[in-house]
């Protein structure tokens, strides 16, 4: 099953997309999913000037030989651009399988472990009365699981707390939290994290106070604590019984992890920002995670994804895999597939796409009383329309970036 075209397709609805459209000599097409938010055409670049001339002609039926000569025969290794691109042509080639085989590819994968997929969504207000708000928006649309983002008293702006910057005017609806801005230039964030310290455990109370005990909350410190910080925050969340505390401190640094433990039992999710199996294993193996926070699309696809939650699963930690909406509806379906197969499942992050997304991808997946399921489609379940994508070209994207009040830029 020879593949004879490889064609990287850039659309912009909302955000921007980077898909990989493979097609095999019998006419099969699959899609890949390698959006990296914010630096996209350097994507693009590394899939058609060095990734298509090496796919044309190759066995489509060949997935980890393809992943393998992909990720060892560049020698320069890792990183979000390389993995990105090796995702990509991972998941189409799961997706050509999967309509070769005529099944879903989490069939493919050792079959269903369950009958739907837990799904948190981001509920957000600067205050108070607009996060409870929003907490009841999200129950409404059947939600069973809430991340909890506010404003910090003498913050302007601060992640994860949707605006009307990212209301979408075409079809009149929010479209949710999006933290890539159109525009030349970066927005500038401000940040203080002894006020946003003092703040999150009352907000946390007034919450568990609203909303009772049962409703799992989850929330996300983006890597802004040092290592003592993210201790104290984790520790005075305990009463709260959060599900998860997420990014507590940067990625990078690994041992931070362990102060944190040995400070408090709230559950800790990491990852979203790694790149490969080996960043996880320490961490793991150490058990100073209880989620794996990975993407398929910035993680080299659904095969490193399986491997990393199989070699999870002998230390009793799980799945979260991220969802923000610049992983496309080809990367949520892909981990999709991935969390309806492995026992160890935990929960998916849902942040819903938009209205034009939705026509330039259409999914077989389903969201039902707060699960979610890929659908039985063959392959991932979902197809490009390619001259709705043709309307909505790329337009330039930053991610805001931090600085403290001294003026220092700080992680955002
Ligand atoms: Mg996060």
């Amino acid at each position: 099953m020879k593949i004879v075209a490889a064609d990287v397709i850039v659309t912009s609805p909302h955000r921007n997309f980077v898909t990989l459209r493979l097609t095999t000599e019998d006419g099969l097409t699959g899609l890949g999913d390698a959006t990296l938010n914010g630096r996209e055409l350097a994507v693009v670049s590394y899939l058609r000037d060095h990734v298509v001339p090496l796919l044309i002609g190759r066995d489509a039926h060949r997935i980890e030989d393809t992943w393998q000569f992909l990720y060892r025969s560049a020698y320069w290794r890792r990183g979000p651009v390389t993995m990105a691109a090796i995702a990509a042509v991972d998941m189409a080639l799961w997706d050509v399988k999967g309509k070769a085989a005529g099944m879903p590819v989490y069939q493919l994968l050792g079959g269903a472990s369950r009958s739907g997929l837990l799904a948190y969504g981001h509920a957000s207000g600067k205050e108070l009365p607009e996060l409870f708000d929003s907490v009841r928006e999200h129950q409404e649309k059947g939600y069973q699981a809430i991340r909890v983002q506010t404003g910090v008293p003498g913050l302007k702006s601060i992640y994860g707390i949707a605006s009307n910057a990212t209301f979408d005017g075409n079809t009149g609806v929010r479209y949710d939290h999006e933290p890539a801005q159109r525009g030349d230039l970066p927005n500038e964030e401000d940040w203080d994290t002894r006020s946003y310290l003092r703040h999150v455990p009352t907000v946390f109370e007034a919450v568990r106070h609203e909303f009772g005990p049962e409703l799992p909350l989850l929330h996300d410190g983006h890597h802004r604590m040092t290592p003592i910080q993210a201790a104290r925050l984790a520790k005075s969340l305990e009463p709260y019984d959060l599900f998860w505390l997420e990014d507590c401190t940067p990625a990078e640094n690994q041992e931070a992890l362990r102060l944190v433990r040995q400070h408090s039992i709230t559950p800790l999710a990491i990852g979203e920002i790694f790149n490969t199996v080996w960043d996880f294993q320490m961490i793991i193996r150490e058990q100073l995670i209880d989620y794996v926070r990975a993407a398929s699309t910035h993680f080299g696809g659904i095969s490193p994804l399986k491997k990393v939650m199989d070699y999870a699963a002998q230390y009793q930690v799980r799945s979260g895999f991220h969802g923000p909406t610049d992983i496309s509806p080809v990367g949520l379906a892909a981990q999709m597939h991935v969390g309806l197969a492995i026992h160890n499942f935990g929960i998916q992050e849902y942040m819903q796409h938009g209205a034009r997304t939705d026509e330039v991808f259409r999914q077989s997946m389903t969201f039902t009383d707060g699960f979610l399921h890929p659908g039985d489609t063959p392959g991932l379940g979902v197809e490009m329309e390619l001259d709705e994508a043709g309307k909505y070209p790329y337009q330039r994207a930053y991610l805001p970036y931090n600085r403290l009040a001294d003026g220092t830029v700080h992680d955002w």
